[in-house]
């Protein structure tokens, strides 16, 4: 267990039993505190935070267990730095000049303007070549004096008058005070990723150990996916997105010719509350070249007003949203709707068309009423105002993945291109 500070993440421990007494023989179990978080005290004591808090009195025995997992990942990130830096220096004399250790990975601060992908190769190559050869690592104590004469790769500024050297066998040492592996082969291995330029030169971000596992793991899952999507080997998913991005300004290029030639100013196209399908691409489509919708089916042949198939020879009963189980379904989102309304003080169709004219100023409802009082109750909905946030509840009282049954029949559907 240690306190964060400095380079260093706080290592918490774990005490698992707590035997207090003078005599260990008579200890007896007080509490089990699951975590310790240590801090540094401004007088070089450390200090031990037990959570749950436990009493405890002079003389008081505790037993406590590190974090093992974290303490083994700690010391991979850490030997593994020791390894890179000193790799670095051997190849190209680019020295460190700082050391990150975050959650998901770590990275130094190198004093060079640039770093080439060669050099990124060349270094994470020598360093995993050091960890094969798993060289002894140990850790001494010097005196200033001694370490000045011993010529370490970095010396820390002059503060204490003993430092904590940690030596690789034949390869590095430097001072550090950070916990270490015994042997070079248990960093396991070193996997160097982004590198970026920052004020004081280059940075580099790399894994060791297990979390070069995870992290192969992680890419490896992302680039595979990719490689699926394009029915084609990992290798080849560059050149693929490249001509990817080809095809599609060529496409956008002829499209706007075509465009030109033609112009379009307007879609009609059915859009309602249960029929949202247009939001997906045709309306992002539209928005970017700037044509407006007139929007039809706003009602859904009436079943957002609660209008049912009644009389023979109504054609809605050959509407798969209108048959059988299906328009049970649907009604109990027409109820859904029904219930909003009613806090609004309007009617459901009233709502459907205010919703429709809500979602975009450039979408247009086409309304139809067989009779005088429809339509009044139509042109209505024009005063209705709502809120994002009636939106947000609108759609959620009627979510477009909760209705029953597709706008037309199968064979209908096969003579529609537009939500494809
Ligand atoms: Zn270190």
């Amino acid at each position: 267990m240690y306190p964060g500070g400095d380079r260093q993440k706080v290592c918490p421990g774990l005490y698992t039993s707590l035997e207090v007494g003078s005599e260990p023989a008579s200890g007896y179990e007080v509490a089990v505190a699951e975590t310790a978080v240590v801090a540094d005290t401004e007088d070089g004591r450390i200090v031990h935070y037990l959570q749950p808090p436990v009493k405890l009195a002079p003389g008081d025995k505790v037993r406590g267990s590190i974090d093992a997992e974290r303490r083994r990942d700690h010391m991979q990130q850490h030997s593994g730095q020791h390894v890179l830096s000193a790799a670095l220096i051997e190849l190209y004399q680019i020295p460190t000049v700082s050391f990150h250790m975050g959650e998901e990975y770590c990275s130094i601060d190198l004093t060079t303007p640039s770093l080439t992908s060669e050099q990124v190769v060349g270094a994470e190559w020598r360093a995993n070549e050091i960890i094969f050869e798993n060289r002894p690592v140990t850790v001494r104590f010097v005196s200033r004096a001694e370490a000045e004469k011993l010529g370490l790769r970095k010396l820390p500024p002059a503060e204490r008058d003993e430092l904590r050297l940690i030596e690789i066998a034949n390869f590095d040492l430097s001072a550090c005070g950070g916990t270490h592996v015994t042997a070079t082969g248990q960093i396991g291995s070193i996997l160097l990723r982004k590198t970026e330029t920052v004020r004081q030169g280059m940075r580099v971000e790399f894994v060791c150990g297990g979390r070069a596992v995870r992290t192969a793991r992680r890419d490896f899952t992302a680039l595979s996916g990719s490689a699926k999507l394009f029915s084609t080997q990992l290798a080849d998913v560059p050149e693929q997105i490249r001509q990817t991005f080809e095809d599609v300004k060529l496409l956008r290029k002829q499209r706007d010719e075509a465009l030109e030639i033609h112009p379009v100013s307007d879609l009609q196209i059915e859009y309602s509350l249960i029929s949202r399908g247009p939001e997906q691409k045709i309306f992002p489509a539209l928005a970017e070249l700037g044509i407006g919708v007139t929007a039809y089916g706003v009602l859904s042949r009436g079943l957002l007003g609660g209008s049912k198939p009644a009389a023979k020879g109504d054609l809605r009963v050959l509407m798969p949203r209108f048959a059988g189980d299906n328009l049970n379904r649907n009604v109990k989102l027409v109820d859904a709707l029904q219930a909003l309304a009613e806090e609004k003080r309007v009617r459901p169709a009233q709502l459907a068309i205010a919703w429709v004219l809500a979602k975009s100023q450039s979408i247009v409802p086409v309304i139809g009423a067989r009779t005088r009082p429809q339509l009044e109750e139509s042109l209505a909905a024009l005063s209705v105002q709502l809120s994002p946030e009636d939106l947000a509840r609108i759609e959620n009282a009627v979510p477009a993945s909760a209705v029953a049954g597709s706008r037309y029949a199968e064979a209908h559907l096969k003579h529609l291109d537009s939500e494809r």
